[in-house]
């Protein structure tokens, strides 16, 4: 028998089990990954590991379950220095009396940067390693997660108003092109358009909206039927659902990612199954602002690929990816009236592969492949709350709190280790929001 020479790796991770989530419904026990130039380039058992590759550096975790990075697939980050900043308000109160004014005396450049900083690290802590961003300053965002080595796809704001980001319609448009020119060939950040929602965007821009993703191959990113009175006020300004009229301009396909999407019929299910839509389930923010329940268990019945988002912190009001899946799977079954449907798998492939999908990003992450990018994490099933370990990925979602979080990988770079930030200075951001508070609570006296 010839010895042949172990091949080089930058990183192997030893792992007391690894949930691929593709293929669907496995957990492989005492497996490794291996990983060089930010690429898995082998998922195997241990053993075969330590004999097949000499890596440069062995992470082993016997009481881990490695899980591909998960995917807040909505999110609108900046609004992390709003936490709490104002609760208990229905949708149009909340956003018109308290957060627009707030956002009109403090949005710019610096709450941009300084708010996604302390939601990245926020994120990391949970197991979030990509986020669909939706907000003003996509420039400063999309520099502000390159800095800290995050993935993102961040929406190219268009609102029929004038904001601190643009003035008109065409500087919307312009500024668009410009984000997008300078982050086209990068390997963490891309684009999105991100219409606001169906109210607060003219038939004009959609369609002008539809030709430029059309033209630059970029998915649409857009709070779609959040709420009745949303469908109402569509039906009485443009004598029809909004579905109905973003489909008159050419927009349900498969680009779209629809936010929430609590008010359904059953041939809007089916259209968007058949045209490929994506749908992202925002159960806290729904439950939060009373906006009613995304059918979650019908769209995966007919088909839709669904993904999981926190919505902004200011309607959640955290960046909880754990608790978000876990309220996404038990309200499924209670809105569909079925204890067996939207299992453990399919939720956490929800928070992954399907976010992963609604992005555009599922060439890339979303589960553990050779082939793919390392966006890693590992959590810790030895604590007693998540004991006796019956079940791995029932424990990850229905058991599993984010503090469980161990490490965490991008692109093959550790951003956490044993819960340390890697490159992100954790005393700076809590004075940072802490002079945040001061500035907000400034503007409302
Ligand atoms: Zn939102």
């Amino acid at each position: 028998m010839t010895q042949t020479a172990p091949e080089s790796c930058d990183l192997l991770i030893e792992a007391g089990f690894v949930v691929p989530v593709e293929p669907h419904g496995v957990v492989l026990e005492d497996h490794a990954v291996a990983v060089r130039d930010g690429e898995i380039i082998a998922v195997l058992p241990r053993a075969e590991a330590r004999a097949r590759f000499d890596p440069a550096e062995i992470v082993s975790r016997p009481e881990a379950a490695l899980i591909p990075g998960l995917v807040n697939a909505h999110a609108h980050n900046p609004m992390t220095l709003l936490r709490g900043v104002a609760d208990d308000l229905p949708l149009k109160v909340w956003l018109q009396e308290h957060i627009w004014p707030i956002e009109g005396a403090v949005i710019g450049p610096e709450f941009v940067a300084d708010g996604v900083t302390l939601a990245i690290a926020e994120m990391l802590r949970g197991g979030t390693t990509c986020c669909n961003e939706n907000y003003f300053f996509p420039d400063v965002q999309a520099a502000t997660y390159k800095r800290y080595g995050f993935r993102a796809r961040v929406g190219l704001p268009v609102i029929d108003f004038p904001t601190a980001w643009a003035k008109s319609d065409d500087e919307y448009f312009a500024r668009a092109g410009e984000v997008h020119d300078q982050w086209r060939d990068d390997a963490l950040i891309a684009t999105a358009f991100a219409p606001h929602a169906p109210y607060t965007v003219s038939d004009a821009n959609f369609e002008h909206i539809r030709m430029l993703a059309d033209q630059l191959d970029l998915p649409v990113h857009l709070h779609l039927h959040e709420t009745a009175q949303e469908v109402a006020q569509s039906q009485q300004k443009h004598g029809q659902r909004p579905i109905a009229r973003l489909d008159r301009l050419g927009l349900i396909n498969d680009r779209l990612i629809a936010v929430h999407m609590t008010q359904l019929t059953e041939a809007e299910i089916h259209l968007c199954a058949e045209r490929g839509v994506s749908v992202v389930h925002c159960p806290e923010s729904n439950l939060k602002l009373a906006s009613g329940f995304c059918p979650a268990c019908a769209l995966q019945k007919a088909g839709v690929n669904l993904a999981i988002g926190t919505d902004g912190v200011a309607s959640n009001n955290d960046l909880d990816m754990f608790g978000e899946t876990r309220t996404a799977a038990i309200l499924a079954k209670a809105v569909a009236d079925d204890a067996a449907g939207f299992d453990a798998f399919s939720a956490l492939r929800a928070a992954t592969l399907g976010g992963a999908k609604a992005m555009g990003f599922d060439h890339l992450v979303g589960s553990i492949e050779p082939g793919k990018q390392a966006d890693l994490v590992c959590v810790d099933l030895s604590a007693l709350e998540t004991q006796p370990l019956h079940h791995v990925v029932s424990q990850l979602i229905y058991a599993t709190g984010r503090h469980q979080v161990g490490d965490v990988w991008i692109a093959g770079k550790p951003r956490l280790a044993r819960r340390e930030l890697v490159d992100m200075d954790m005393t700076g951001i809590l004075a940072n929001a802490r002079q945040w508070q001061a500035r907000i609570a400034a503007v409302l006296r």
